[in-house]
């Protein structure tokens, strides 16, 4: 009758904060996020202000060109940071 317990199954398994995350692309954007969650291209985290978001590197670039309509404009990036990924974000 006694039935071992399967609890802990689910837990564990947290990145190590200490490594940058990022894919092997070559976009820019990558410059300015990592990844939230290894496997999960789509969740990312500005470098700049710390907003996670979810829609990618692409997306990323257009929080930090502050083109709005999809993203929140990140308030930290400069004019240069904004330039180079609004550039980036149009040639895609
Ligand atoms: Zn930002």
């Amino acid at each position: 009758m006694a039935s071992p317990t399967n609890k802990g199954s689910m837990v564990g398994s947290t990145a190590a904060s200490s490594q940058t995350l990022k894919t092997n692309s070559d976009n820019m954007g990558w410059e300015f996020a990592t990844l939230i969650y290894p496997l999960d291209l789509s969740r990312v985290k500005c470098k700049l202000c710390g907003k996670e978001m979810f829609g990618g590197i692409n997306r990323m670039k257009q929080h930090i060109a502050q083109i709005r309509g999809q993203v929140t404009p990140c308030t930290v990036a400069n004019a240069d940071q904004q330039k180079r990924c609004r550039e980036a974000s149009e040639a895609s």
